[in-house]
């Protein structure tokens, strides 16, 4: 797995400093809301686990699972709901926790949908941003690390459903993707 790795863009240290920094944003900024924080499966797993440790406040956590890639390495725009909340979101202040935002037609999708549940409010947070890759508007609200216009994978994010267990995340060799 290591081997097929070309370079580290993001390391376990700076992994841990980033999941420090946002727990701590995230408990000033929610305290007393008993946020209900959405994580979106499966690229989330990683970064929700060890974030929500670092949230000091109560909090609920809930999933959805929506797919945008189709196992390759581009984004097709398309967004399908595959796995729902099972919960409602209404009146509640929603977290939502992304592994990476790209297009950003993902989150933009997600936000809209719960908005019209009637969430109290949405804020999406995101380990990664590649702002380069966007074709709707879309900020996210709390950033872990913006990083350059590669095809990243680890704590996370896959490539045809391996590499997620990559403790960091780094950008693969090209000719893993001709193997
Ligand atoms: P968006 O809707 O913003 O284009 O896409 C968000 C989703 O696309 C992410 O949750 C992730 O599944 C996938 N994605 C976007 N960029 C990358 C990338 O560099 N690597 C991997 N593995 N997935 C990505």
């Amino acid at each position: 797995m290591h081997q097929d790795i070309q370079e580290i863009l993001v390391s376990e240290k700076e992994i841990k400093e980033i999941t420090q920094r946002l727990g701590r944003q995230l408990s000033v900024d929610y305290e007393g809301k008993r946020p209900l924080f959405v994580g979106l499966l499966n690229g989330c797993i990683p970064f929700m686990s060890e974030l929500v440790l670092k949230v000091d406040i109560p909090l609920e956590i809930q999933f959805m699972a929506v797919s945008s890639y189709h196992g390759g390495i581009k984004s097709s725009g398309d967004v399908n709901i595959k796995y729902d909340l099972n919960t409602s979101v209404q009146d509640r202040d929603v977290v939502i926790v992304e592994d990476i935002v790209d297009t950003g037609s993902t989150l933009s999708t997600i936000t809209k949908l719960l908005l019209h549940r009637g969430a109290k409010s949405i804020k999406v947070v995101t380990l990664l941003d590649k702002p380069s890759g966007r074709v709707v508007d879309f900020i996210p609200d709390y950033i872990g690390v913006t990083i350059p216009p590669k095809f990243v994978v680890g704590y996370g994010l896959d490539y045809n459903e391996f590499y997620r267990n990559l403790p960091y995340i780094g950008v693969l060799k090209p000719d893993v993707y001709t193997k």
